[in-house]
């Protein structure tokens, strides 16, 4: 729907002979904008868009030419769009979550994933890495990049990586007849070569990124979820391999033991961190590897363990134990000064929610702009994106939120986003 209009546009411009070289821009008069960078909040700025890029930011409000869009943004506190680093956007929890591995076709789940797409977008997430699915995720990236879709910027990690029977087995909890013996393609490894081979289907497949299960998991069919699932050897080889292919890595672990053969073996990021030790949080200073604290979900699973049925019995257990802990965790490593980029596991609890994850780092003693220095500045550098995104400045990519209030005074208000522009194309207003 975008497309059209640009192009009748473009086209209206060159058969205008006297129109100058310069398309039409939008100029956004913001009351205010928050430097990323600096942890600044300044004043009475224009930032003017040509395309999908920040033309400049000049002071006070501008309006341009005639033809330009003057965007009133007056009132509003004004920020480079939030960028989340661990969604599931193919899924979202519920008591049925079980049986719909059993009855979901990939169309289904393509379908469903494009409300969450959107949910999530409208939340002013315009950049999101998606941590593992079935390998709809890929398309989904595909569809947003081609504008059939509304969703945030995507970079997927397609299907996690797991070894048999650990937290991102295809085939946990099913009977036997069910089970098979799924490997590298299915991403299950059990070995340094089956490990490289998985990498590389990924890599195939269009991944982005790689995941790896690391320890037990909460939410999966089975008994422990801390217990180590990889040899260092096998992360040290997906590490390498992915590196030969320039994708990010990162390490689903709840458990001390694993977190720590995932470090030596080189995981650039560390998902939930839950059982983290004073020792651990030191290599991950050492190593300047980043935590991903998904504290909204730890704290969404602990409450749905409540409800009786909504977790089979094993999930429900570990739900409750500990989900509850990673705030505390967090604390402590905030404190340590270990390296933190937002992420909140959505999917796990309701797509579109990912902003409360702002106030749990608050309230875990993470002043506000810190916090979202951690979902701008830092995920963009880790993406490779550190000249293009997480920030407003000139040249970069026009991804822009605004929220009612200064974030400093309220941070409650980050979860009421007014206004999402991405790519320079207003989604929200
Ligand atoms: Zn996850």
């Amino acid at each position: 729907m975008k497309k059209p209009i640009l192009f009748l546009f473009l086209f209206s411009i060159l058969t205008a002979s006297t129109q100058t070289a310069s398309a039409q821009d939008k100029y956004l008069q913001c009351g205010s904008i928050v430097d990323t960078e600096s942890g600044e909040v300044l004043s009475e700025k224009t930032l003017v868009i040509s395309g999908n890029r920040i033309k400049s930011i000049e002071d006070g409000f501008v309006n341009g030419s005639k033809t330009d869009t003057v965007i009133d943004l007056k009132n509003r506190t004004v920020l480079p769009g939030f960028i989340d680093m661990h969604v599931h956007l193919e899924s979202e929890s519920g008591p049925k979550a079980y049986l719909d591995r059993f009855t979901n076709n990939e169309a289904d789940l393509a379908f469903n994933s494009v409300g969450f797409a959107k949910s999530t977008l409208m939340a002013g997430f315009t950049t999101v890495r998606d941590l593992g699915g079935s390998g709809v995720n890929i398309a989904l990236r595909k569809a947003v990049d081609n504008d059939r879709v509304e969703g945030p910027r995507i970079f997927t990690a397609g299907k996690s990586i797991a070894t048999t029977g650990g937290h991102a087995d295809p085939s946990n909890g099913m009977r036997k007849d069910l089970t098979g013996d799924p490997g590298p393609k299915e991403g299950v490894v059990n070995s340094p070569e089956e490990a490289r081979k998985a990498v590389r289907q990924r890599y195939k497949n269009g991944a982005d990124v790689i995941k790896i299960t690391a320890t037990g998991g909460v939410l999966s069919v089975a008994k422990s979820g801390q217990n180590p699932q990889f040899t260092v050897e096998e992360i040290k080889a997906i590490t390498e391999t992915a590196k030969d292919y320039g994708m990010l890595t990162a390490a689903h672990a709840h458990g001390d033991d694993g977190m720590q053969r995932a470090i030596k073996g080189g995981i650039k990021t560390i998902e939930h961190g839950t059982l983290m030790s004073d020792e651990t949080m030191e290599m991950m200073k050492e190593n300047d590897t980043y935590l991903v604290p998904t504290i909204t979900a730890g704290r969404q699973v602990a409450e749905k363990a409540k409800i009786d049925g909504y977790f089979p019995p094993v999930v429900a257990k570990k739900a409750a134990e500990i989900g509850p802990m990673i705030q505390s965790m967090f604390e402590r490593a905030y404190k340590k000064g270990v390296p933190i980029a937002f992420g909140t596991d959505a999917g796990v609890f309701p797509h579109g929610l990912n902003a409360k994850e702002f106030g749990y780092m608050v309230e875990g003693g993470m002043p506000v702009m810190e916090a979202l220095k951690s979902a701008t500045v830092t995920p963009a550098e880790l993406l490779g994106m550190g000249k293009e995104l997480g920030q407003l400045k000139a040249g970069f990519l026009a991804d822009i939120v605004a929220v009612e209030e200064n974030p400093e005074n309220n941070v409650d208000t980050l979860e009421n986003v007014v206004f999402v522009m991405k790519d320079g194309v207003v989604y929200k207003q």
